[in-house]
């Protein structure tokens, strides 16, 4: 398959200034994958010299429904190109074929679609009167683009996320530069490809692969840039609000998560528990809202952890284009190192591994999904963010004490609750300090909702209306006449 390797600025493809590249590997197999463009801080300047000049260009005059007319296109192609980015995503994160062809790439167009129709409706109000001194008086409160978005993208769920940026940067009239991760970069270069297809004027959209420590901060301070949205772990996400604090920019930041599955004495086991493992398990739990506490009440504790470690060992892992595959490999060796530590440190620190704790004896970065049981809520393993298939079982006796350490952490993205009682359905959901609750069950957000959380988890919501407000500027218009 060929890869699109370079820099999208202006409508164009061109080498990095400096014709430096970077090289992508596949992290199930260790082989060399494609050297990509490693842009440095000029191609940063072109890039955003083109999507503020973009700003100006017809693109300010696209209608509400030219713009939705283009995403509803964009969304055609992504769903066409399904096969050809699930692919990518599969070779160079190393999760299985099946997740993004299912699950991700599906979002996306979603995403897309949504945006289409917001499109048509970003809309200001009308206030009339009331007289003013013998005057009359009009009031338009109108919304305008917000202008040039630098877009910071993560490596787990590239196409995904990049539609999240895209949809309400589109839909909006504002323009942008994405700047994919650097495990990440191809399926988001294949998305410049379709956004050329689509027929956006150039410069709309310009991609800039490249090392984020080198190019980020020039990206997000840069003088022409009006909003960042970063997705990303909370060290950079807080780095990039220090930076853009002085110049008051917007920055809207999806940071890490430590989310719990809280699992009460009422659950249906048998169903919850497949759900609570794909939870934890999918794409190698490098997932932000990976339910990786699992709050267990004491009573169903030993069943829970039985059949969670069931479905561990059950896991098929291989070669991630295999279509029978169901765990691939981590994305790194940087990941797959930080790991293996973590798992190191749960055993260290006395927790029970009941299943995997170990890395597969073979090439790649695979490592075996892991339940670990008996964990204390106050544990390294049930505090921090690991980005891997750890899950830890944590006991607990009422639903107060539940709700008391699931909110007991400086994350709070999302959670789970398995029960089959709607009072502790609503008890427990209504109580967590999290973005997002799923009820007996979890999957990718909808586009049409906010996402986003609280504390180290990030600041600010994207996607659903939130994204309109946030890729807009209000204006108010007084006329007197
Ligand atoms: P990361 O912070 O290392 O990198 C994210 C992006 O930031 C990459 O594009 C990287 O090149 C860039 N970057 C790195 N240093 C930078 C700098 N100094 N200035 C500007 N940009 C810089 O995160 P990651 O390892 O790619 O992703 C994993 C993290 O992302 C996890 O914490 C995960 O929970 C989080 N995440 C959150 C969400 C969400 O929606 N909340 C979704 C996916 C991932």
């Amino acid at each position: 398959m060929d890869f699109e390797t370079r820099i999208l600025t202006g409508g164009k493809w061109i080498d990095a200034r400096e014709g430096t590249t970077f090289l992508s590997i596949s992290p199930a197999d260790e082989k060399d994958l494609a050297q990509i463009a490693s842009g440095n801080n000029e191609d940063i300047d072109a890039a955003v010299l083109a999507a503020s000049d973009a700003l100006g260009g017809s693109w300010s005059k696209a209608s509400g429904w030219e713009r939705a007319r283009l995403l509803y296109r964009l969304a055609e192609l992504v769903e066409r190109d399904t096969e050809i980015l699930a692919h990518l995503e599969a070779v160079e994160i190393g999760r299985p074929i099946s997740e993004p062809r299912n699950v991700d790439i599906p979002s996306a167009v979603a995403c897309l679609r949504t945006y289409a129709a917001f499109a048509e409706r970003v809309n200001g109000k009308h206030i009339p009167g009331p007289d003013h001194f013998g005057r009359q008086l009009t009031t338009l409160v109108v919304r305008e683009p917000i202008g040039v978005v630098a877009a910071i993208l993560p490596w787990n769920a590239p196409t995904m996320i990049a539609t999240w940026k895209l949809g309400p940067i589109l839909a909006t009239g504002c323009t942008c530069v994405l700047k994919p991760a650097e495990d990440a970069s191809l399926a988001v270069l294949h998305l410049g490809k379709l956004i050329l297809e689509a027929g956006y004027p150039d410069g709309v959209v310009n991609i800039v692969p490249g090392k984020g420590n080198t190019i980020g901060q020039r990206l997000v301070t840069h003088p022409l840039v009006d909003k960042v949205s970063f997705t990303g772990s909370p060290q950079v996400g807080s780095q990039i609000a220090i930076w853009c604090a002085p110049l008051f920019r917007p920055t809207t930041l999806e940071l890490g998560g430590k989310s719990a599955q809280i699992v009460m004495s009422d659950a249906d086991i048998e169903s919850a528990v497949p759900g609570i493992a794909l939870g934890i398990f999918s794409n190698q739990g490098q997932i932000c809202a990976a339910g990786s506490r699992i709050l267990v009440h004491g009573s169903i504790r030993e069943r829970v952890a039985e059949l969670l470690s069931q479905e561990a060992r059950s896991r098929k892992l291989g070669d991630p284009l295999d279509p029978n595959t169901t765990m691939g490999s981590l994305v790194s060796k940087k990941q797959f190192d930080s790991v293996m530590r973590y798992i190191e440190v749960g055993k260290a620190e006395g927790a029970r591994v009941l299943a995997g704790g170990e890395k597969v004896d073979r090439v790649g970065f695979f490592v075996q999904p892991t339940v670990f049981d008996n964990v204390a809520n106050g544990a390294t393993i049930a505090r921090e963010e690991i980005f891997g298939p750890v899950a830890a079982i944590i006991p607990f006796d009422t639903p107060e004490e539940a709700l008391q350490m699931a909110n007991s952490s400086e994350y709070g993205l999302s959670a789970n609750v398995w029960t089959g009682s709607v009072k502790h359905a609503h008890q427990i959901a209504h109580g967590l300090k999290v973005g997002t609750v799923w009820v007996n069950g979890g999957g990718t957000p909808d586009p049409r909702t906010g996402w986003g959380g609280r504390g180290k988890s990030g600041i600010g919501r994207e996607l659903g209306e939130a994204g309109i407000l946030s890729h807009t500027t209000e204006k108010t218009l007084y006329f007197f006449y």
